[in-house]
């Protein structure tokens, strides 16, 4: 099977055809300088679909750039992808467009091909929150998306992997600081095989200082730089006038800046020190986010290429237990696996140059869906996660019991399943060991009390809920509950609800389950992934699809804010011998 991966940018497209069965790379090209020597994009596809055209291609993978937070993994491309991507725009608007227009002609070209969107921005996406946000504002964070994103992630992923075989460990026992030197540049932290902080940010300006782009700058400089130009004179001059080249004055070529800094040339020299000494910043940084460093891996091509920039990196790192071995990093031999070891026999923490290869690493992620969706061929919804907080309903009895006689529930606001409401009206529950304040009544009334709290509440109570589906309450733990109008004793009415699927009709028959069907799913893309099993599938034509968990079952999978949930067991209807009632 052939994959053929493509990266088109501003004025260049890069591509690469893999055979996926040897890992082989058979083909690779880039058209360049579009725009002045190739007319446009659709002019250098007709170029490379003439380059490729003796090679059969069985799959198309496309880089992109920024998968701002709805893309965590590689992704199925089809339109709503797309028009999903487009609306990405804002928060990379000098690589997305570009990956955008690719895609496109691709599938304008091959549209009978699985084509898939590999993202530089997934494999940072399960960093912790910590690493992810700005100390902005949250709610302009949360609004705008204004978060670190990270950038890079193939490479990283990818050396961080070779590294590990090549040391003949597993990646799940290391700690690696990868550091993707080029002409963009970028470090990872890479904790035990997940990237646990990056540095760039929520663009691929923030960080190390790089060919043309600034890096780390005081948010200050740019109010500066803001009197006296208009913001894309600012973006220019921070994306393409900075960096070595900005500070040099000669060039983004490392080569030729080292060339003229040994002639004696003042500003490449502060260029190269400054270059160096950002990237032992986040080397001491990493190694105190991740607790420690195992190995420390250059790649990119001055990471690959350049010796004295390596040393100079390197130099004075006796006390993290990191010792270059010079001779190794004079002449580095990548013969093992694209592998070469740098560090000396007697340093603890290992130092490696790898060759990168981020397209093999598109090329694979694009081969995984290639072969889920030729297997299964339907692309499932993902199911919605909603948290239930502790919360009750009650009987009308027992509503005015509690909160006085002629009294109705007054609305707070709307909650998701459609007619259902959070009100305003609130009371205390009292077991034999303590109590909580303040569990919110959803409304409207109904039949029966129904009082669902977590297992942790249980233990601050005092009290033992069975597991149980909504409404099933026949039987169930007894509860002190207390209001503004009185006390009333509860025989049964606890709760700890069964986690469920509410579903409409046509989101089941998507999902290819039915009410009262028990299901597994598996939770991903926040901090920590988590399959829940014993998940029951409730279908009415009232329900919008979301899966209902407690605060117990969202703290153990670290659930973050817009985290989804994907079915990947069906089982029959009315298998529920795991509950007892
Ligand atoms: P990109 O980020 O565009 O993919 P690369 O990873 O290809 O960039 O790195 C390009 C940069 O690598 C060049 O701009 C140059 O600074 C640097 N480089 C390549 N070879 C050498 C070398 N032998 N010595 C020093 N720097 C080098």
């Amino acid at each position: 099977m052939n994959v053929l991966v493509i990266n088109c940018g501003s004025s260049s497209v890069k591509y690469k055809v893999f055979n996926m069965e040897s890992n082989e790379q058979i083909l690779n090209g880039k058209v360049e300088e579009i725009g002045t020597k190739v007319a446009n994009h659709s002019e250098a596809l007709k170029l490379i679909i003439a380059q490729i055209k003796d090679v059969k291609i069985d799959s198309v993978g496309h880089r992109v750039v920024h998968g701002g937070e709805k893309f965590v993994n590689a992704t199925l491309i089809n339109e709503q992808v797309i028009n999903e991507l487009k609306k990405l725009e804002p928060l990379a608007p000098l690589h997305n467009p570009y990956n955008i227009l690719g895609i496109e002609m691709a599938i304008n070209k091959w549209p009978q091909l699985i084509q898939v969107a590999v993202f530089d921005t997934s494999f940072h996406s399960r960093m912790p929150r910590r690493s992810k946000y700005y100390a902005i504002d949250y709610n302009l964070a949360e609004s705008e998306g204004i978060k670190r994103y990270g950038f890079h992630g193939p490479s990283h992923q990818y050396v961080a992997g070779r590294a590990a075989d090549f040391l003949k460990q597993g990646l799940s026992d290391l700690r690696i600081i990868t550091l993707h030197l080029g002409n963009g540049a970028s470090a990872c932290a890479v904790e035990f095989g997940k990237s646990v902080d990056t540095s760039m940010g929520m663009t691929p300006l923030e960080g190390l200082a790089m060919g043309t782009r600034a890096g780390d700058i005081d948010a200050g400089i740019v109010l500066k730089m803001l009197e006296k130009n208009d913001s894309d004179s600012v973006s220019r001059l921070l994306n393409k006038e900075s960096g070595l080249k900005g500070i040099s004055g000669v060039s983004n070529d490392l080569r030729e800046i080292e060339k003229q800094a040994e002639l004696g040339n003042d500003r490449c020299r502060l260029a190269i020190n400054i270059f160096a000494h950002k990237v032992r910043k986040y080397i001491g940084a990493y190694a105190s986010v991740m607790g420690g460093v195992d190995a420390v891996v250059f790649t990119g091509g001055i990471g690959e290429n350049s010796p004295s920039m390596r040393r100079r990196i390197l130099q004075r790192f006796d006390f993290l237990g990191l010792n270059i071995d010079e001779d190794l990093n004079n002449d580095v031999n990548k013969a093992n696996i694209g592998c070469g070891l740098i560090s000396a026999s007697n340093s603890k923490v290992k130092a490696l140059v790898v060759k990168t290869n981020e397209e093999l690493m598109i090329a694979s992620e694009t081969k995984k869906i290639f072969d889920k969706v030729n297997k299964v061929n339907v692309e499932k919804p993902v199911i919605p996660i909603a948290v239930s907080a502790r919360h009750l309903h009650l009987d009308k009895e027992t509503f005015a019991k509690l909160f006085g006689e002629g009294k109705e529930p007054t609305k707070l606001k709307d909650i998701s399943q459609p007619g259902q409401y959070a009100c305003n009206e609130r009371v205390n529950l009292i077991g034999p060991r303590g109590t909580i304040e303040g569990v919110r009544l959803l409304g409207p009334l109904r039949s029966k009390n129904q009082i669902e709290i977590s297992r942790t509440d249980e233990f601050k109570l005092g009290v033992d809920a069975p597991i149980r589906n909504s409404g099933k309450v026949a039987g169930s733990a007894p509860i002190i509950v207390e209001g503004p109008a009185g006390k009333v004793s509860l025989t049964e009415g606890l709760i700890c609800a069964r986690r469920h699927i509410h579903a409409h009709p046509d989101d089941a028959k998507k999902l290819n389950i039915k009410d009262k069907d028990v299901v597994e799913v598996e939770i991903s893309g926040g901090e920590r992934d988590l399959t829940f099993g014993d998940v029951l599938v409730r279908v009415k034509d009232s329900y919008v699809l979301e899966m209902h968990i407690d605060t117990d079952e969202a703290n153990a999978c670290e659930l973050v804010k817009g985290t989804g949930g994907s079915l990947i067991y069906e089982n029959i209807a009315g298998v529920e011998a795991k509950i007892a009632f």
